[in-house]
């Protein structure tokens, strides 16, 4: 929640404690027109609500945190911590109204960084279905086959490798006993790792 407080005419001064910084902002408004300008200070928290005084130099913001009281020197050129306690004697107390920060474009804060979603488990590798060895792919004119693989486009053909016999013959899947070719590294049935 932050607090507003009426510097004059068209002229607030708005601070909010965020987490440990207090934001203060001017807003001034000539008809047709807001200014707003908003800047942060490290604090700490605030352990009592802030005051405002109008002093013959601007506008003084009173702090009380945890880590002790800080004066805010707010002026229509800017704003600027006070590292000294203002002398507040006969300054006006401003009365302080309830309201929302109000968002200042260009000059928000940076927000802080969303924690990591923790990463989502991988979905499980589905196993590459195998080409059938028996089927040809056709495509056009072009005919592939695979195991041993070979290649034919219209009348020219070549083939790569003469793998064993046995590297062709019919093997069984030990899980669930579909037949699988003996280099197939999964069962194209059930997924189980052969090799
Ligand atoms: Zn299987």
């Amino acid at each position: 929640m932050a607090y507003i407080f009426n510097a004059g005419t068209g002229y607030q001064v708005i601070v909010e404690n965020q987490g440990l910084q207090t934001a203060v902002a001017t807003v001034s408004s000539s008809p047709g027109q807001q200014q707003s300008q908003r800047t942060s200070f490290n604090t700490g928290t605030w352990t009592a609500p802030p005051a405002a005084f109008r002093t013959p130099a601007g506008i003084v913001l009173e702090i009380t945190a945890a880590q002790g009281r800080y004066f805010v020197n707010v002026t229509a050129t800017g704003t600027s911590t006070v590292s000294d306690a203002p002398n507040l004697a006969g300054a006006e107390e401003l009365p302080a109204q309830e309201g929302v920060m109000p968002a200042v474009r260009g000059m928000e804060p940076m927000k802080p960084m969303q924690p990591m979603q923790p990463m989502q488990p991988m979905q499980p590798m589905q196993p590459m279905q195998p080409i059938s060895p028996v089927e040809p792919m056709k495509m056009g004119d072009m005919e592939m086959r695979m195991n041993p693989m070979e290649m034919r486009i219209g009348n020219m053909s070549m083939s790569m490798g003469n793998p064993p016999a046995a590297a062709v013959g019919k093997n069984f899947c030990s899980q669930c006993g579909a037949a699988v070719q003996l280099g197939d590294r999964f069962c194209g049935q059930c997924g189980h790792r052969l090799m």
